[in-house]
């Protein structure tokens, strides 16, 4: 089959006017949140799980690669294609087509935005809980493939602990479906292993998720901290006190300092620290752990504490947090962000390190984290026109995942391993563990046409800006 030939024939397929081929269409599918890049040949839009069999039966046929593409969010190089594959993406399939507010669950595709789904929910007194910082942006097609959490997973877990199943596309068209409605699953929990594949399975083309009911109450407290050490004392004290806030984010002095760049989130200038604490469950039960969460933050060294029930007062404290990622353009132009994760009682000694890896490197790093699952967001600031200022970050990127897993920690938390950690996959895994993942791969996709070239490490991490018209492009 010739170019034109495979084109042609994704055109019949979803209609001419939702297949993009050209170079200059294609460049805002060139990348993701990560540093990596990949031209793809062509993105298609599908508007039913009917729609993407038929491309995706086509591309195996024609021996194309299919990634599937969110919104492109993702911090791992997920959804970065390789030479000569496609994209599928899903601003067409972007509809929440049922809430079932009886038995508590939303019947999404793929498209549907993270934060659309929760707001249009919550209007029935219902809510969905994993909540990625980029929830805003993201789509639920990436939230499972990338197992996405969030600040508020701390208590209620992960997208994984919200799927109850979903319609998945297999590399060769053919259409199954993974999980239950029912509570338990009878067999192997496939849903659970698909969860987390990084697109390397299939394609979710309908997704079932759980759905929680509204807190009576949610309280909020900012505590501002003189440095990063007794906000991790302060982190430790509140778990052990036996409580288990729905959110525990910390900032540091770094951050703090770009957020307040950019507006006033109310934090002081010589702030070296500030924890985020969110309480829910019903007026009685936060009335009550608040006060101890309250103690705990002065008892470790807070030198202000706010606290706020109101919504609206609730987003203002969130405000730095939310917006911090982005903040950190008014220091730099890019950033590469670490997501490695360390057992939380080591939060202090690590973040020691990864300071000394920025000072080894003279490069800033900022930290802003899920620090209740010790989940550390180490953001590596840089410039990428500097000559070798990439490789530079992913070297010292590299020795901060050693260093976590030197700490009992592992990769990834929540963005997966995708191209940018896939060389780091020997630091946790053996061979035979790598081998069985493998084998895993080959029964859902034997021929590694979906998403090939991730996880898994082959030396080719970091693909460099791909030349508009490279060859495969000119049709
Ligand atoms: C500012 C910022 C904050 C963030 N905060 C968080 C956070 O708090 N928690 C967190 O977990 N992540 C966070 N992320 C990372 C990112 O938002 C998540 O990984 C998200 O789940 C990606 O969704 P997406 O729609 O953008 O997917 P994409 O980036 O488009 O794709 C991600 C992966 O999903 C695959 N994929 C997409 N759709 C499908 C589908 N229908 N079927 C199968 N595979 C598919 C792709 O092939 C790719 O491998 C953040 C990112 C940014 C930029």
């Amino acid at each position: 089959m010739t170019t034109k030939q495979f084109l042609t024939g994704l055109q019949r397929i979803v209609g001419e006017e939702n297949v993009v081929f050209h170079p200059d269409d294609l460049l805002v599918f060139e990348y993701d949140g990560s540093v990596d890049r990949g031209l793809p040949q062509a993105v298609v839009f599908p508007a039913s799980t009917d729609e993407v069999s038929r491309v995706i039966a086509l591309a195996h046929r024609a021996g194309v690669p299919v990634v599937g593409r969110g919104t492109g969010t993702g911090l791992s190089g997920g959804a970065i294609t390789p030479p000569g594959g496609i994209q599928v993406a899903f601003p067409r399939m972007n509809h929440i087509l049922e809430v079932d507010t009886e038995n508590r669950i939303a019947f999404v595709e793929p498209g549907v935005i993270n934060l659309d789904l929760d707001t249009h929910v919550r209007k029935m007194g219902l809510r969905y809980a994993p909540d990625p910082s980029s929830q805003r942006a993201c789509s639920l097609g990436g939230n499972i493939a990338e197992n996405a959490g969030g600040p508020h997973c701390l208590a209620y877990g992960t997208t994984t602990n919200h799927v109850l199943g979903m319609e998945v596309v297999l590399e060769d068209g053919s259409v199954i479906n993974l999980g239950s409605l029912a509570r338990e699953t009878v067999g192997y929990d496939l849903r659970g292993v698909f969860t987390g594949s990084e697109g390397t399975f299939g394609i979710a083309t309908r997704i079932a998720v759980r759905l929680l009911p509204v807190p009576e109450s949610v309280r909020t407290f900012l505590g501002i901290f003189p440095d990063v050490e007794s906000a991790c004392t302060a982190v430790s004290a509140v778990i052990e006190h036996g409580i288990v806030p729905a959110a525990l984010e910390m900032i540091d002095a770094l951050t703090i300092q770009a957020v307040q760049n950019v507006s006033d989130a109310g934090y002081p200038d010589d702030a070296g620290a500030v924890l985020l604490i969110e309480l829910e469950g019903l007026q009685d039960e936060v009335d009550e752990i608040g006060g101890e969460v309250e103690a705990a933050l002065w008892e470790t060294g807070a030198t202000q504490v706010r606290t706020a029930e109101a919504a609206d007062e609730r987003e203002q404290l969130w405000v730095g947090r939310k917006g911090a990622l982005g903040a950190l353009g008014s220091i730099a132009p890019n950033y590469f962000l670490v997501d490695g994760v360390v057992p939380r009682t080591k939060l202090a000694q690590v973040l020691g390190q990864v300071a000394e890896v920025s000072r080894k490197y003279n490069i800033p790093i900022a930290n802003v984290f899920h620090a209740g699952d010790g989940n550390l967001h180490p953001c590596l600031l840089f410039d990428e026109r500097q000559p070798g200022a990439i490789q530079k970050i992913v070297e010292a990127g590299t020795e901060v995942l050693q260093v976590c897993v030197d700490a009992g920690g592992t990769l990834t938390g929540e963005h997966g391993v995708g191209l940018e950690k896939k060389e780091q996959m020997p630091l946790v895994f053996s061979d035979d563990d790598m081998a069985a993942m493998l084998l895993v791969r080959q029964a859902f996709a034997p021929d590694n046409s979906l998403n090939p070239g991730k996880i898994f490490p082959d030396g080719k991490s970091h693909t460099p800006r791909a030349h508009p018209f490279a060859p495969g492009m000119t049709v």
